[in-house]
């Protein structure tokens, strides 16, 4: 029995060679999953959420990208790990979900045939009980009439029905650890609430760790158990999710929130006004030196743009921030009204005062 978190991440970094230079996605992130927990990596496009997971399970092919740091999964280190090794401990403990469940599923083959391929790749199983497994799978899903289904195609599913298929190839491993990427983003907004509360179930069916990632803040709120907001590769924020809510402490987080609706009313809509984020990312083969945030940021100082991103404060409770505006055991709520008078810095880029441009700036989909 160990103490280890099911994963933990350290000094996570991965580049990528580009004709422009090294493309820096990820820039030495730590975070860690604990079983029967879900942590959201939060950011808009760019921020290098999904790079993030990809590092994880070696997904992403080396070279070009190159992977530095720490993964470490129910105490071993998975970036040790020979190729042929890391596939296996990906199939047998770590599940993935992609956001768009059209294109993983194949479209020649019956459902059911998919699925008892999967289970036959990891069980010793005949057909016979490892169709008798699929059809378990697909009521576990919430698939009506599984065993009537499980003949039928991938077009004859709708699209939550596909997506809860995927989760159910997930599970034929009965994985520690489910990464789930975007998996709402392509469903109406009515069957993602359904798709949600499945993967919470299933969390605790299984006592599962769950690493979500998403854009969007309203999903965090349903989800999540801690946190982390990234920002061009780096952490801006982390901490529960009640706390970041309640007392949103970087400049970054506070936009991303008011671009909630029905945000703003309670005492923590008060630190910001509603509103998109005007400007974009900086270029990740030209990274700005200081915060990386600072360009669209109206509580820069001139300080804020040397040296390196600000460390990360802790604040409260593992609740922390990386801004030069906080000192460790601060209130989150409180920040300065306005930057220095040389602020706000501008890239020259961003949308500025223009308030149509503004606009463009609320986070987007991946
Ligand atoms: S105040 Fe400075 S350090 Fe803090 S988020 Fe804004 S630019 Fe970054």
């Amino acid at each position: 029995m160990t103490d280890a978190p099911l994963l933990d991440v350290t000094d996570l970094r991965t580049t990528f060679d580009t004709e422009s230079g090294e493309l820096v996605a990820v820039d030495g992130i730590d975070f860690t999953v604990e079983r029967g927990e879900t942590v959201c990596l939060v950011g808009e496009s760019g921020s290098g959420k999904t790079v993030t997971v990809e590092s994880l399970t070696g997904l992403i092919d080396q070279p070009p990208g190159r992977i530095t740091g720490s993964v470490r999964f129910k105490g071993k280190e998975l970036t040790d790990l020979p190729p042929a090794e890391l596939r296996t401990h990906r199939g047998a403990s770590i599940a993935h979900v992609f956001q768009n469940p059209q294109d993983a599923l194949n479209h020649c083959y019956t459902v059911g045939w998919q699925l008892i391929e999967a289970i036959r790749v990891h069980e010793d199983v005949t057909k016979a009980e490892a169709r008798a497994r699929a059809i378990d799978l697909l009521s576990t899903v919430g698939i009506p009439d599984p065993a009537g289904r499980i003949d039928e195609y991938p077009h004859q599913f709708s699209g939550g029905e596909k997506q809860r298929v995927m989760i159910a190839m997930a599970l034929v491993t009965e994985p520690d650890l489910l990464v789930a990427d975007e998996p709402t983003t392509a469903l109406d907004v009515t069957i993602q609430a359904g798709i949600l509360q499945l993967l919470d179930d299933l969390k605790a069916e299984y006592g599962m760790g769950v690493l979500f990632v998403t854009h969007d803040l309203a999903t965090v709120s349903e989800i999540a158990d801690r946190m982390v907001v990234l920002y061009a590769g780096e952490v801006m924020e982390r901490g529960t999710v009640l706390d970041v809510f309640q007392r949103p402490a970087h400049p970054y987080t506070r936009r991303l929130l008011a671009c909630l609706p029905g945000w703003g009313d309670g005492p923590a809509g008060e630190v910001e006004t509603r509103g998109g984020i005007a400007g974009s990312l900086p270029d990740p083969t030209d990274l700005p030196d200081g915060c990386r945030f600072a360009a669209r940021c109206s509580h820069a100082v001139s300080a804020c743009s040397a040296g390196d991103q600000p460390p990360e404060i802790d604040l409260t409770d593992g609740h922390s921030v990386s801004c030069i505006h906080y000192e460790a055991g601060d209130d989150p709520s409180v920040l300065p009204a306005t930057g220095d008078a040389e602020t706000p810095v501008s890239d020259g880029s961003s949308a500025g005062d223009d308030p149509d441009s503004t606009r463009r700036g609320v986070i987007e989909d991946e």
